[in-house]
C-alpha cells in the first residue's frame, strides 16, 4: 500500500475524511501525539489498525468525539461528574472510562464492557472527526512499545506501506498522551494514565482523586490491571534507557565513569547541563512542560544518532512532571538507580 502524505489544507483533510469513512486506516495530528485513526463502529476498520500498530488485541484504543453531546453515541450511561469534567477539560487531553454502548465493537474496547473518550482540541483532529462522521478510535501511531510520534515523519517512520495516509498537522503541543481516569463514584475518580491535566487540576473538580499504583510501580505477576495498557512494556527506543534519579554532580560522575568504558554511551539531560559534561549529551527541557513535549522525539532521536545505552535525568514525579516520569519508567523497563 502506498501511504498518502497530505497537508492540513481543506482540500487535503476532505481526502483524509473520505478515507476514513470507507473503513482505511491514517494518521492524524491531536495535541497529545499523532494517533492511528479509523472508524470506531467498523471493526473491520479497528483490525487495520490494530494490524498496523502490531498492538495486542486486549489492549483498548480512545474513541475520538467533535462535540460534548456526541458521548451519549459513544457512552451507555455517561455520570453528572462526566459531564463536569468534560466542561471544564475538553477539548483537551483528558480521557473518561465508561461503559460502552453495543453498537461499539469489541475490537475497539479490547473486548471490555468500557470504553475510553476524548474530545481533542487539535483544529486538525476536531475537524477529521466532524467531516467524517463518526467517532475516531485512535491509538498512539507509533509501532507497538516504540516511543510514541510527535511528529508528521515519526508517523512515516513507522507506518510507511501500512495506512492509506498521514495528515502533517506539525508538531504536537502537548508531546505525551492523554490522563486517563476512570470515574470510581459521585465524587471520586481514580488516574490510570498521567497526563498534562494532572492531579492537581482534577481536583479542583473532584474531591477525591486517587492515583493507580501502577502509573510508578511495576505490576506483579498475576495481579489485576485497570487499564490493559499498563501491562505492556511501553515507549522504548532500541537503545537501553537508565532512568536515573538524583542531583547533576552525581549524574555526571556516574556517567562518565560509564562513558570512559566504551559503548556508546549517551545521557538525556536538562537544558543547560549539556554544557557542564564531556559525555555526549541530548537535552529534552527546562521544565516540565518542556519535558513533556519533547521527550518521545529525543527517544527517537538517540536511536537514529546509534546511542546503545542511554541514562535520563529524571524529572520530579509531581505535576506534568509525573506523565513525562510515568512514561520514562517503561521506557527503561523500570531500571531506575539513585545516585
Ligand atoms: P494509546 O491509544 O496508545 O494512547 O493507549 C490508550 C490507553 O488508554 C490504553 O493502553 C489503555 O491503557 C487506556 N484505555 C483505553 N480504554 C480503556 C478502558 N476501557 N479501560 C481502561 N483503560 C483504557
Ligand atoms: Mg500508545
Amino acid at each position: 500500500m502506498e501511504t498518502k502524505l497530505l497537508s492540513d489544507s481543506a482540500g487535503d483533510l476532505l481526502i483524509a475524511a473520505e478515507l476514513l469513512k470507507n473503513g482505511n486506516v491514517v494518521g492524524i495530528p491531536t495535541e497529545t501525539v499523532y494517533g492511528l485513526a479509523a472508524d470506531a463502529r467498523d471493526p473491520d476498520a479497528v483490525r487495520r489498525v490494530f494490524m498496523a500498530k502490531g498492538r495486542p488485541a486486549d489492549n483498548p484504543l480512545i474513541v475520538h468525539i467533535a462535540e460534548i453531546s456526541q458521548l451519549e453515541e459513544v457512552a451507555s450511561w455517561v455520570p453528572e461528574l462526566a459531564y463536569m469534567l468534560a466542561k471544564q477539560f475538553w477539548p483537551g487531553p483528558l480521557t473518561l472510562i465508561l461503559p460502552k454502548r453495543d453498537d461499539i465493537p469489541a475490537i475497539t474496547s479490547g473486548g471490555l464492557d468500557t470504553v475510553g473518550i476524548r474530545m481533542p482540541s487539535h483544529p486538525v483532529a476536531r475537524a477529521l472527526i466532524q467531516m467524517a462522521g463518526v467517532p475516531l478510535a485512535a491509538p498512539s501511531a507509533n509501532l507497538s512499545g516504540y516511543p510514541s510520534p510527535t511528529k508528521a515523519s515519526h508517523v512515516l517512520r513507522d507506518m510507511q506501506g501500512k495506512i492509506a495516509a498521514i495528515v502533517d498537522g506539525g508538531s504536537c503541543e502537548v508531546g505525551v498522551e492523554s490522563t486517563v481516569i476512570s470515574i470510581e463514584t459521585e465524587n471520586s475518580v481514580r488516574i490510570l494514565r498521567p497526563g498534562y491535566v494532572t492531579k492537581e487540576m482534577l481536583e479542583e473538580i473532584v474531591p477525591n482523586v486517587a492515583l493507580d499504583p501502577a502509573i510508578l510501580h511495576q505490576l506483579q505477576e498475576g495481579q489485576a490491571v485497570r487499564s490493559p495498557g499498563m501491562k505492556y512494556r511501553h515507549y522504548s527506543p532500541k537503545a537501553h534507557v537508565v532512568l536515573v534519579e538524583g542531583e547533576w554532580e552525581a549524574f555526571a560522575a556516574m556517567v562518565e565513569a560509564q562513558n570512559s568504558m566504551g559503548n556508546a554511551v549517551y545521557a538525556l539531560v536538562f537544558d543547560g547541563e549539556e554544557h557542564k559534561t564531556t559525555v555526549p549529551c541530548l537535552t529534552y527541557g527546562a521544565n516540565a512542560q518542556e519535558e513533556a513535549q519533547q521527550i518521545f522525539s529525543k527517544l527517537r532521536e538517540l536511536d537514529d544518532i546509534g546511542a546503545c545505552l542511554v541514562y535520563v535525568r529524571a524529572p520530579k514525579p509531581e505535576g506534568v512532571g509525573l506523565a513525562v516520569y510515568n512514561r520514562l519508567i517503561r521506557a527503561a523497563g523500570f531500571e531506575v538507580i539513585q545516585v
